[in-house]
């Protein structure tokens, strides 16, 4: 990955300055990635003698429970001592990391405005970055932050300043963001991150089974009844949408996290290109979208949903009924079609 020297020094001047207050935030729902960078960014910023708060706007899903530190990120909705509000109002740094928009953090997004004295760094891999950062790594091309922290953390210590936790934290992300070293930007520089996280210490079988193999039993149950029940097939075979209400959830036990993954399955359909996961909350629907190839979702979620993300990978929001989410979903993707972006 090419980071800039300038901004690599930019960042090293502002590290230098002494202790500072440092909070990191990462975006709503977070994910393997959004939390697994977290983690290790903190850890390298408490390394240098920072104090770091790392604050969530919400939970992290269950089958993250088990990483060292998470105990200590603190959970903007669950945090009735106020303690995320105190640590960013006095922040002198904020780091931003895994989004590419401070509205990404919803319910968090006025606090992190409120602050204007901190000087702002941007670290993430989503496309179409807000500016306004004092300094910002944005690396489309990186497959997870995680990889952009290693990188990072490679070019201001070295190598030798990743610690197991770390590199396990690390690891986490990578593996997550790219659905088990499956999906795009999987490049050399990657596998040679993987392997120096391997002499650290970590072991790859634990983690996955960490996080892949943690569900519980209604979780399970629920993704046979969306694939069986609730995934329809349009486009003559090649986009897929489900859609889950909350009694449908509520029957399953659901969880925060226990739908990842669902939007994916329908891509293991040979000749699908493009699918959408629409997952009901209270004030409005959450739009998940995923794709294959040269099928840009970014694109289609910037279009159709007011959101975004990356090319495959990409969501937004709907404030619509189900149904006219649903109604809206096929016809952009009639619209979508007919000029030509499916293919
Ligand atoms: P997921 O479907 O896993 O929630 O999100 C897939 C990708 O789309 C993630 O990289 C995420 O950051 C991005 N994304 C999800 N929801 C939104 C949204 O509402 N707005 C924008 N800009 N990006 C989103
Ligand atoms: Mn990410």
């Amino acid at each position: 990955m090419n980071l800039s020297k300038e901004r690599i020094e930019s960042l090293r001047e502002l590290l230098a300055a002494g202790p500072q207050r440092i909070v990191i935030v990462t975006h709503t729902n977070p994910d393997g990635d959004a939390v697994g960078s977290s983690l290790a960014w903190a850890e390298a910023l408490r390394g240098m003698g920072h104090a770091v708060t790392c604050v969530v706007p919400n939970k992290y899903p269950y089958f993250l429970d088990w990483m060292e530190g998470i105990g200590e990120v603190v959970i903007f909705k669950n945090d009735t001592e106020g303690r995320a509000a105190t640590a960013i109002a006095a922040a002198d740094v904020i780091f931003c990391l895994d989004f590419n928009s401070v509205s990404r953090l919803e319910i968090l997004s006025d606090t992190i405005a409120a602050n204007t004295a901190a000087r702002r760094v941007l670290i993430d891999h989503h496309l179409a970055p807000d500016e306004g950062f004092d300094l910002s790594f944005s690396h489309p091309e990186s497959s997870s932050t995680c990889y952009l922290v290693y990188a990072l953390v490679e070019a201001l210590f070295g190598v030798e300043a990743i610690s197991r936790r770390m590199a396990e934290a690390l690891y986490v992300g990578m593996m997550t963001d790219t659905g088990n070293f499956a999906f795009s930007h999987l490049t050399p520089e990657l596998f040679r991150a993987v392997a120096v996280l391997v002499e650290r210490g970590i072991s790859i079988p634990a983690i996955h089974n960490n996080v892949y193999n943690a569900y519980t039993e209604g979780r399970a149950r629920l993704f046979g009844y969306a694939i069986n029940r609730k995934m329809e097939i349009i486009e003559n075979g090649t986009v897929a949408y489900m859609s889950l209400m909350e009694n449908e959830m509520r029957r399953f036990q659901f969880q925060q996290g226990d739908s990842e993954g669902f939007v994916n399955y329908a891509l293991t359909i040979k000749k699908m290109k493009m699918s959408a996961m629409f997952l009901a909350h209270r004030k409005f629907i959450r739009v998940s979208l995923r794709s294959r190839g040269d099928v840009d979702v970014n694109l289609f979620a910037r279009r159709y949903f007011n959101g975004g993300g990356h090319k495959n990978a990409a969501g937004g929001k709907s404030f619509l009924t189900m149904q006219e989410t649903i109604a809206h979903y096929v016809k952009s993707v009639r619209e979508f079609a007919e000029e030509g972006f499916l293919g």
